[in-house]
């Protein structure tokens, strides 16, 4: 990547935003307390109006077809309204072919926006938001400093509902460790069959070298989970949710396969590929 327009070599998008333009208006986290994250490397810190005026500049000459741009930053939903919808203009008016955006965002980020709010940047092309939900434990997510509740999350999505914006969830199998495995599978399901997700994405916890959850499980005090009782902790989660419309995947099963489909049409097919792998891992 160019970089004129990025600020790193790497650049993380998610894989249905891949066919998008992506343009850095921000770096870091403006929460960065996750202990299991080491998402938030750079300070948070939301880029000028030159800088990101130079961005879209490059953007429009490296991506001159573009008809969707993803803006990155860990959250960049977490820009004032005005400030967004500032930029999604100025991308209209260099990249006339743009019709519509989406980004990272936490749920706080919604809750402090107005449904006028909302509504404004709808108007303006804002298409979809993908959010780290993690878990559906109050207590898993407290633990792990994620700094939201369930309820809260959920308040969030009623609001995208209503503002007619998708959106995309995260899970992180193995969040709660071997101890609370069964409760963040349930209670995660739980959360999720109360929302309507365009889609659930599935990733198997990392143990990033240096976050505080990596510390706590050097010193004994995080059982992190095989790749099996992941797998286990997938079924669960999946044989308990009901949602509909819903693209399902997990691209972390026993970090080698990737499991895909649509909820509920593809629910017992994707059941039945996870308890023939879990028969494999019995008999390995
Ligand atoms: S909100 Fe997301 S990016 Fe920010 S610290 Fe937590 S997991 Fe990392």
């Amino acid at each position: 990547m160019p970089q004129e327009i990025y600020s790193h070599d790497t650049i993380y998008i998610p894989p249905r935003e891949e066919h998008g333009a992506p343009l850095e208006v921000a770096l870091g986290c403006s929460w960065a307390e996750c202990t299991f994250c080491d998402f938030a490397r750079d300070d948070f810190c939301i880029h000028s109006d030159e800088r990101i005026a130079r961005n879209i500049e490059g953007l429009a000459r490296l991506f001159p077809e573009a008809d969707r741009v993803f803006l990155l930053g860990g959250n960049a939903f977490a820009l004032s309204c005005d400030r967004l919808a500032h930029i999604l203009r100025q991308v209209r008016a260099k990249m006339p072919g743009v019709r519509t955006f989406a980004t990272y965002a936490r749920a706080d980020d919604v809750l402090s926006k107005s449904a006028e709010e909302l509504d404004v940047l709808v108007s303006l092309g804002l298409q979809a938001l993908h959010i780290g939900v993690e878990s559906g434990s109050d207590s898993i997510l407290a633990e792990r400093k994620k700094g939201l509740t369930a309820q809260q999350m959920l308040e969030a999505f009623r609001m995208l509902d209503i503002a007619g914006i998708e959106y995309h969830i995260t899970v992180i199998l193995g969040l709660g460790g071997r101890e609370y495995s069964r409760l963040h599978a349930i209670e995660t399901a739980r959360l999720l069959n109360r929302i309507r997700p365009a889609s659930i994405w599935c990733l198997k916890l990392v143990l990033f070298e240096g976050t505080p959850l990596w510390r706590d499980w050097k010193a004994g005090q995080f059982e992190a989970m095989t790749p099996a009782e992941v797998l286990g902790e997938l079924r669960l989660l999946l044989s308990n949710l009901t949602v509909r419309d819903c693209w399902f995947e997990d691209t972390t099963v026993l970090d080698q396969y990737t499991l895909q489909g649509r909820l509920p049409e593809q629910k017992n097919t994707l059941l039945e590929a996870i308890d023939r792998l879990l028969a494999g891992c019995a008999d390995s």
